[in-house]
């Protein structure tokens, strides 16, 4: 099946999954009509439960979803239809209260309908969802904690959601109605369980033992990584996986790296090339040769395949990874067809792997331009930071003939996606991998 009529496919599954839970509502017995801002909000709320609870599919790292296109898309859109349901969340008690002010009226609190408490709870939950989400580096809040209380806070939100519908009961009368929003609750949290529970249960039986730690340029760490007791899986370069260090797959600290190797390793064995950043990362040079590790993967989009007459590789600072794995395998190949990477760099001495990239010249019709931030006094090559005009410089014509790939800081990305439109060169024909998904 080609990727455009996957992503057709996964479409309409999503749009089946958000509109028959409320074209069911409208079947069978119906209550006595409201008013028009009664039913809207009505249908406000119940259309933002039901995309909420999907975030648990979208999220779920389904790779058949995720494959036409990419895990950071799908991220993106989860961030960005979350944001669009809990608005419909938020809105359908503001209209209510409008058009029903005695609802405002606190009445004593044993009094307190289950349904208006589990409104309560759940939009509660669903404010500090968005405002931990929206704000969570500036609230300094670590990846880690805002994963776990992500995970309990949408789990609150939804269950808080159904409760609420079932306590009010006005489109729910009929049991079927009510089984089948419990049977999509029990669904949706059961993607949850099976992310959570069921993968890492596979995961443990398929470990990973560390057998190199390479120290590389500008603070960056490659693991080799050897399957043990199963054949490891196959990759496509450029793709990342989801990296377990320490402790067990069950625990929510598995971060993601792309790898580096070459995608034709027959042993199974994945390399993955780590800058230390911040807390995990950092640790990473210590992890002794030996230690077991769980490698979730592969995910993404990212990966040559199409046909190009040349491959053109973008990279800023350690977005060289996915571009390692993809020179690599070319190499591998015996591929024929020339290479251009563009990287971009701070300094001579902290590029990573400038050695072994001299060393695929010899085997590869490599072309490699350094780009230098803060160049030695005697550097003739490019300065500054990659742009249009390097690019012209050292590309071909026609521009839009050769497939590009771009991975590196965000500013960078958002520069090269410009300067490609500039060039014209059509969507289609660049890559990208932005390395935040949160
Ligand atoms: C698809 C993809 C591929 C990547 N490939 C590489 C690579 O090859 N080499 C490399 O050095 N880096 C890579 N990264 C970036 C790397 O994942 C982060 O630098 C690393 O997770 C930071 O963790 P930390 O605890 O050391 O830093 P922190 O300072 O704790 O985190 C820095 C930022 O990294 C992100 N982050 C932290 N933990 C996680 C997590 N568990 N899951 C997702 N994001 C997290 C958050 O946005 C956070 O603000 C990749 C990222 C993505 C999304």
């Amino acid at each position: 099946m080609t990727y455009v009529v996957k992503s057709a496919v996964w479409i309409a599954v999503y749009l089946l999954f958000v509109l028959s839970p409320l074209l069911a509502l409208l079947a069978g017995s119906l209550p006595p009509a409201r008013d028009f801002w009664t039913e809207f909000s009505a249908a406000l709320g119940y259309s933002g439960l039901a995309i909420m609870g999907l975030q648990f599919g979208l999220t779920a790292r389904f790779r058949q979803v995720t494959e036409p296109w990419g895990e950071d898309v799908i991220y993106h859109f989860h961030r960005r239809i979350s944001l669009f349901a809990v608005g419909l969340v938020i809105v359908h008690p503001l209209i209510m209260f409008a058009v029903q002010p005695e609802l405002l009226v606190a009445p004593e609190f044993r009094d307190i309908p289950l349904g208006a408490v589990a409104a309560f709870v759940s939009v509660f939950s669903v404010v500090a969802l968005v405002v931990m989400a929206l704000w969570r580096s500036k609230l300094r809040i670590p990846y880690e904690t805002w994963h776990l209380s992500h995970i309990a806070l949408a789990v609150i939100a939804v269950t808080g959601g159904l409760l609420h519908m079932i306590g009010w009961g006005f489109y729910l009368v009929d049991p079927w109605k009510r089984r089948l929003w419990m049977g999509l609750t029990v669904f949706w949290l059961g993607l949850l369980f099976y992310v959570r529970i069921i993968k890492p249960l596979f995961m443990l039986r398929r470990p990973y033992r560390v057998t190199e730690v390479r120290q590389e340029r500008g603070e960056t760490t490659t693991l080799v990584m050897r399957p043990e007791g199963h054949p490891g899986f196959r990759f496509r370069p450029g793709q990342f996986g989801w990296l377990t260090v320490w402790g067990s797959p069950f625990k929510i600290t598995g971060h993601p790296f792309s790898f580096s190797s070459s995608a034709a390793a027959a042993d199974g064995r994945v390399e993955m090339s780590i800058r230390s950043l911040g807390d995990f990362t950092s640790g990473i040079p210590d992890v002794p040769v030996g230690r077991r590790v769980y490698i979730d993967g592969p995910y993404g989009a990212f990966s040559i395949g199409n046909p190009a007459d040349m491959h053109v590789l973008i990279a800023g600072g350690v977005g060289v990874t996915p571009m390692m794995s993809m020179i690599r395998t070319l190499a591998d190949a015996g591929d024929k067809r020339p290479v251009v990477l563009l990287y971009g760099s701070k300094q001579w001495d902290l590029i990573t792997f400038r050695e072994d990239l001299d060393a695929l010249k010899a085997r590869l019709d490599l072309k490699v331009v350094h780009v230098l931030a803060d160049p030695p006094a005697d550097w003739t090559g490019e300065r500054g930071f990659l742009s249009a005009d390097v690019l012209r410089r050292h590309l071909p014509k026609p521009y839009a003939g050769h497939e590009y790939f771009i991975c590196g800081p965000g500013v960078m990305m958002d520069a090269i996606e410009a300067a490609l439109a500039e060039l014209g060169v059509p969507l289609m024909k660049y890559h990208s991998e932005r390395y935040s998904f949160v």
